[in-house]
């Protein structure tokens, strides 16, 4: 190995180290492990024991909410990105349309609102789906 390639070479260690740090902080699914979008409207946020944990999608957040129903829930506004409270939001199901907006999503894809409207102007769009009030509400719908 020359000088040059022994440089290149510390050079693509160098990327490669940095790329599997930036995956390993990539936060995840406390369920699933798959990858989570900070403040996505199709993820939850819980706490356990004062831990926070994350949920990517309504399935996730779905199975932790059964075996903790004290434990509370906040999702995120599509519009805004605020946090909400789940059993306060509105929710967006059976939108194939709205689904393939998201990279890491576990079927069924149900997107977050914080208002009735948001939810409205959303299904206006796509011109199809169902609006929901409340987490438990979604619940009763996929509930297993
Ligand atoms: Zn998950």
């Amino acid at each position: 190995m020359n000088r040059r390639e022994f440089l290149f070479s510390l050079g693509m260690l160098g990327v490669s180290i940095a790329w599997a740090k930036e995956e390993k902080e990539k936060p995840r699914c406390s369920i699933c492990g798959m990858f989570v979008e900070e403040n996505s409207p199709i993820s939850f946020k819980g706490d356990r024991n004062g831990q926070p944990v994350l949920f990517c999608s309504f399935s996730c957040a779905h199975a932790f909410h059964k075996k903790y129903p004290d434990a509370t829930l906040t999702t995120f506004d599509y519009h805004s990105h605020q946090a909400i409270p789940a059993d306060k939001a509105y929710f967006l199901i059976k939108s194939e349309k709205l689904a393939s907006e998201y990279k890491f999503a576990m079927a069924p894809v149900v997107t977050s609102f914080a208002t009735e409207q948001g939810a409205k102007m959303a299904k206006e769009r796509v011109k199809e789906g169902e609006i929901v009030a409340g987490f438990s509400a979604v619940a009763k719908i996929f509930g297993r």
